[in-house]
């Protein structure tokens, strides 16, 4: 990466911590646990994932990447080899999710593999100065017994690091009535106050959008770049103050309304006066960084790098961390307000 884009400080509020692990350290997790990955779903060289279209992304190629990760150590790794990756880039907070169903794949206990995170935590802040929290997420494909027992486990283990809940996955039109519950019930008995986020506007347009800011009392929306499409609901997000955690790689690689950069309303969203925030989703699936999608918002869109610092502020209030550390992290952009 050029100085230029190195020296901003940045902030990620939108990254899914299994979708972090890259071809080699999935390979090095797996040599560990004795495990085999089908390496078809590495290129032929090793460096990338080979896949074809979201679907199977995220079910073939996600499922045999993460089910190489079996220990609370590999938790541990993966966070923290993530969170090294965003501070050589300049990254000074990162805000990962992760999903609590995960951890009966994995075969870990529900609080062995949230440890595993937080020392991941504590051990990059030590070594790179970085800050992270995580939140928890529903699974759209996961909703009635499964989405209960997630929310079991979230409430099983408030662990201070765990800031918000959200929901990820293939949205199908005005489909958050069936997960309206849970989000309700861990909001109400996990013991502090979460912030709350949904994935829509993804795939499916504004309506998508509207029916999360009906249902939940939302904070932040994932991806939500569809709203550009009603202008009503761009006002609206605004009265509302909502962040749009935008991942443009992702969209252009993983859904196919927008086929390049040159599609993408990234800038217009910016234009039209939303709080937005740059995002890379999956990285290790995807092949990008954070520190990519800055330069890419600066080469492809015309983002000037007050702009940019702009952006990592939206994040940073926008984030569901505590009120102190927000400050100490605002101050790192050259501002101490947190409105
Ligand atoms: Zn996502």
């Amino acid at each position: 990466m050029n100085t230029d884009i190195r020296t901003i400080p940045k902030a990620e509020l939108h990254v899914h911590i299994e979708g972090t692990v890259t071809p080699s350290t999935a390979r090095a997790i797996a040599q560990r646990n004795g495990i085999e990955i089908n390496p078809d779903i590495f290129t032929d060289d090793g460096n990338s994932y080979r896949w074809n279209g979201f679907i199977d992304l995220v079910t073939r190629v996600y499922q045999e990447m993460a089910h190489c990760l079996r220990t609370s150590s590999d938790y541990e790794l993966i966070m923290y080899d993530y969170l090294c990756r965003c501070a050589a880039e300049g990254a000074i907070y990162v805000e990962p999710s992760g999903y609590p169903g995960q951890c009966l794949v994995s075969g870990i206990d529900y609080k062995e593999m949230i440890d595993g995170m937080v020392r991941g935590i504590d051990r990059a802040r030590a070594d790179t100065g970085i800050e992270a929290r995580f939140t928890m997420t529903f699974e759209r494909h996961r909703p009635g017994v499964e989405a209960e027992r997630d929310a079991d486990l979230i409430l099983s283990y408030p662990h201070p690091y765990i800031v918000g809940l959200d929901i990820a996955g293939g949205e199908r039109e005005e489909d958050l009535g069936a997960f309206e519950s849970v989000y309700k019930r861990v909001l109400k008995d996990f013991g502090r106050p979460l912030g709350v986020r949904a994935h829509v506007g993804e795939n499916i347009g504004p309506v998508n959008v509207w029916d999360a800011l009906n249902r939940l009392p939302i904070d932040r929306i994932g991806h939500g770049v569809r709203s550009i499409e009603d202008p009503a609901l761009i006002v609206e997000l605004k009265k509302r103050g909502i962040t749009l955690e935008v991942c443009p790689t992702s969209n252009i690689l993983a859904i196919s309304n927008y086929s390049d950069y040159k599609s993408h309303p990234l800038r217009k969203l910016y234009d039209a006066g939303v709080s937005i925030c740059l995002n890379s989703d999956d990285p290790g699936l995807f092949g990008n960084s954070i520190g990519m999608e800055y330069r890419i918002a600066k080469d492809e869109f015309g983002f000037t790098n007050s702009e940019l610092l702009g952006l990592t502020r939206n994040a940073i209030r926008a984030s569901f961390a505590e009120p102190s550390l927000k400050e100490s992290l605002l101050g790192k952009t050259g501002t101490k307000k947190t409105d």
